[in-house]
């Protein structure tokens, strides 16, 4: 059993300036309950709409609203790299703002951690995306479960949580967010995956178009498979320093 006392939510943004209040809204309801200190970490990653005025005058109302803002865009696996960096809670939380992730979900996932997991990852059961998506992200979790010699239903959920100090080890390049679970194994992170609600995006659009997306992961799984073809642990017996 572990207890959380203290969480951060990193959020990655990149032009959700419509998603944001909403998204607030519904971490603060889900979170408000427990008896656990919160925030939300917003990384914009140079948004070129009003998403920055609407996290700053968040930030304004609640203080459990921080927020980084880069200079300009540096993709999603950066944004996540700065909110890691940034927490000093006991556990990160990753979601995405788009809303397709259910906040409400949170709690549980929660208390699987607490059950003595050091990563919690959503298995979205039913996917509200478009079928050429659906079917994409199949062949692709399959594809990396073969080659990452993985068994992870879900890799591409955005909702996990995860240990701090392990997180902030593993190296940050683009793309390896997608390949948290695998990278937090290295770190020695036991996972365990919980089912969770998936919504359909409402505001704001997808960043990601199909072909580039499959294109840019399959190059980085053959790094994560050489990773792994390299990758040790040793365990000390004595030490004097
Ligand atoms: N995102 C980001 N930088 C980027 C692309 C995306 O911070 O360069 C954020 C985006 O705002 C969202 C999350 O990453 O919060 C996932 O993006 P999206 O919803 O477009 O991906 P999909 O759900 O289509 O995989
Ligand atoms: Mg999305």
């Amino acid at each position: 059993m572990t207890n959380i006392n203290s969480l951060s939510i990193v959020v990655p943004v990149f032009n959700e300036e419509d998603n944001l209040p909403l998204l607030f809204g519904e971490i603060n309801k889900a979170l408000s309950s427990l008896d656990k200190e919160w925030q939300v970490i917003f990384v914009d990653d140079g948004s070129s709409d009003n998403s920055l005025q609407v996290i700053r005058s968040m930030g304004e109302e609640h203080p459990e609203v921080k927020y980084i803002a880069f200079a300009e865009n540096c993709g999603q696996s950066a944004a996540f790299k700065a909110g890691f960096d940034a927490a000093t809670t006991d556990v990160v939380i990753t979601i995405d703002a788009d809303l397709q992730n259910d906040p409400a979900d949170i709690p549980a996932l929660l208390r699987e951690y607490e059950r003595g997991y050091t990563m919690v990852i959503g298995w979205r059961q039913k996917r509200q995306d478009t079928l050429q998506k659906k079917v994409a992200s199949k062949i692709g979790n399959a594809i990396r479960n073969k080659l990452s010699r993985e068994t992870v239903k879900d890799t591409g959920c955005s909702l996990k949580v995860m240990d701090t100090k392990m997180v902030q080890k593993i190296p940050m390049l683009t793309g390896m967010h997608r390949f948290l679970p695998t990278l937090m194994k290295m770190q020695g992170a036991t996972v365990s995956e919980v089912p969770v609600n998936h919504r359909h995006r409402q505001h704001g659009e997808s960043k990601y178009g199909i072909l580039d997306r499959a294109k840019a992961t399959f190059l980085d799984l053959l790094a994560i498979r050489w990773m792994q073809s390299r990758h040790f642990r040793y365990s000390i017996k004595d030490r004097n320093l």
